[in-house]
This record gives C-alpha cells, structure tokens and sequence, in this order.
C-alpha cells in the first residue's frame, strides 16, 4: 500500500519520525510519501529534525509558508489534491493541530482516499484557538481518528464518532521521547559563559494566544523575570518577532536562544529543574522526563497531566507563574499515561489494510 504523509510543522516532523522508523520496518508492504508543506520552512524549525531524527527527505516540498491560515491552508489545499491525483495514495496520514492537518484532510477527504489523523480526539473546548478549529474539522472527515489517550477516545464518542473508527494508540510523543532521550545532546545554541546550568527552568512560548495579545505577553515575561531562577529559552521565531515588535524588555534571568534541534531540546528538558510552556509536546515531555510544568496557559488539552498534578495551570498571571516557578506543589506518583513506547508500531499495524 502507498501511504502519503502530509507533515509541515515542528511537532509534526518529530511525530512522523517515529511512524516513520515503524514503516521503515514494513518496506516490502508500504511505500510512504512524504509531503513537506513547507509551513516551518527555517533551517532550525524543518532541517534539523529531518537530519537529526533520520525522517526520510520528503518526496515534494511545497514551500508553502509565512501567509495567513487562511492563505497557507487554500494553498496547501490546492498542492496537495494535485499530488493526491496523481500519486493515488491509499491513505493520507496527518499529525495534530495546524494548518497542514486540514489541508492535507481535507483535499484527501473530498478525493474519497481515507484520512488517518494522529492525535485524534484532543480538545481544549476553545474555539478562538487556529488549533482548536483544524483539530474538530480534521477528526470529522477522518476514516481512521488514532486517539493517544482515553481522554481524547471519549471526547470522540461524545461527539458521536462510531467505535470502529476510533483507536486508542498510545501518544506518539511518548515514543521519541523514550526512543530519543538516549541521543539527547548539549545545545550548541548554549555559549560557554552559560556552561553552569545546575538550575535552570526551560520555558518556551509560541501560542497565538499569547504571542498576538501584547497584554498577556508581558504577564507572561514579568512573572517569568521575578523568578530567582535563571529562565533558558528557546525562542520561536514567531515570538522573537513579537517581542521586538511590541518593544518588551527580556528581564535579566532570561537567556533567549534560538530555537533548538530535538536532541537538544531532550537534554533542556532532562536537565532543568522545571518547565514552563504552553506548548502541547512540551507539557508531555516534562513528565515523561519527572519534571514540573507550569503551563502559560487557560486550558490544556492534556488534562491527565493537571489531574496527576505534575502540571499547573498559570495562564498570564504573573504572580501565579512566579510563585509556582519558586515553590511547586510536590507531587510523586508518576503514572503511565500515553503508553509504553509503542504508538508507531500500533499505528502501521492499523493502516496495513
Ligand atoms: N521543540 C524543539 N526545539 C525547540 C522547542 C520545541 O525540538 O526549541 C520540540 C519539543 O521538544 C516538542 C515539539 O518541538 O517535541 C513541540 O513543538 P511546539 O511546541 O512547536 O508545538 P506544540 O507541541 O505546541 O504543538
């Protein structure tokens, strides 16, 4: 069978490497096409992780990027028809939340070829997320909706998805971390004159929701700045730009790098004391790796993680964030919550109709 992957953002390459490694292992009965929709398109957002995670170079790259969601996804929509036509897939694979999930659905969908969408069923009941929206259209044109959890298998039956197309899998990201984190490298990104890195919190920021709203953004960086704790942060290019273009000052505890490759993202997180992000894979990483998150955001869709109190939820609040930066709630039992591992592997088993 001939599978197309359609993949274009950061979380997304280090999901389809692991699904990848599993097809690699059925060579003889699967042939994957990778599209790359170009939607990260920087060296250290896109190269890094297809070099680093050994992701087959993908089969067409269509440079689409940079625009608006509405721009980005017509136009992605339009490529990846023409390619479905004339690739003629069986099935057409997405990852997560962002504009090139629901292109690469929705072109796949309207050509009758079946959509399989990885990291079904997760919601965070906000609809004034980009990510919300692609998420719910994405699950309901998908033939198979490949739930990491049970949280987000149920969230499916609520909405009335019928049982035979819906898999609990396991979660992806839980399979590179533990695959990966024996790979994990120093960052590069790091000079010299920061080499004591005995304790640290890892924060990363690229949410809309907080990058588009100047308001929150200061919240988020005053609460980062009163901490007695230095901050490293890898900074998303889209958040770089806002902070320069709203004209706020990086408090002193703060070191901005740029964004790192996967290895050294592990180490980051392997290392530090806690995080705080409002990234979806990092709340994951930091408690497959024992660590506390502080979540800069209202709601998260990795509900277990707040029940199991590994994870906080801050929003803006400056002094929430603060405050939970400088004395977390300890917490001990760190139960198994999105699988052992095996996720790629139960996915290829599934596609291999
Ligand atoms: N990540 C990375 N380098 C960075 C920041 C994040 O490799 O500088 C990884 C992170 O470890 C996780 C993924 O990118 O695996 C998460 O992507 P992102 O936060 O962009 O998206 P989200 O998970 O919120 O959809």
């Amino acid at each position: 069978m001939k599978v197309m992957t359609v993949i274009g953002a950061r979380p997304q390459f280090v999901k389809a490497a692991v699904v990848s490694r599993a097809f690699k292992e059925h060579r003889k009965d699967v042939q994957e096409v990778i599209v790359h929709t170009g939607q990260h398109y920087d060296a250290n957002m896109s190269d890094v992780f297809f070099d680093d995670l050994k992701i087959p170079k993908p089969d067409f790259n269509l440079g689409i990027g940079g625009g608006s969601h509405g721009r980005n996804t017509g136009r992605m929509l339009e490529k990846i028809e023409a390619l479905i036509i004339n690739e003629s897939p069986d099935c057409v694979l997405v990852y997560g939340d962002t504009d090139s999930t629901l292109a690469g659905a929705l072109a796949a969908s309207k050509l009758h070829v079946p959509v399989a969408h990885v990291e079904a069923g997760l919601r965070s009941f906000n609809k004034r997320m980009p990510e919300e929206i692609n998420r719910i259209l994405t699950d309901h044109v998908s033939t198979f909706l490949l739930a990491p959890t049970n949280t987000a298998k149920d969230n499916l039956f609520k909405e009335g998805f019928k049982k035979d197309n819906v898999f609990t899998t396991g979660d992806v990201m839980c399979d590179a971390t533990l695959f990966y984190r024996e790979m994990a490298k120093f960052p590069k990104e790091i000079s010299s004159d920061h080499h004591d890195l005995s304790d640290f919190v890892l924060c990363t920021i690229h949410r809309a929701e907080n990058t588009d709203e100047p308001a929150r953004l200061k919240e988020i960086l005053k609460g980062l700045g009163r901490c007695n704790k230095k901050i490293i942060l890898p900074l998303h290019p889209r958040a770089r730009s806002k902070i320069s273009n709203y004209g706020i000052r990086l408090p002193d505890n703060i070191l901005v790098i740029d964004p790192v490759g996967y290895l050294e993202m592990v180490w980051l997180e392997s290392h530090c004391k806690m995080v705080a992000t409002d990234s979806g894979g990092v709340q994951k990483e930091a408690y497959l790796l024992g660590k506390p998150c502080v979540t800069l955001r209202d709601e998260t869709e990795w509900v277990e993680l707040v029940s199991s109190g590994w994870n906080r939820l801050a929003g803006s609040d400056a002094e929430l964030i603060s405050g939970l930066i400088e004395s977390f709630p300890a917490v001990a039992e760190r139960p198994s919550l999105y699988g052992d591992g095996n996720a790629g592997k139960e996915i290829v088993n599934l596609l291999k109709f």
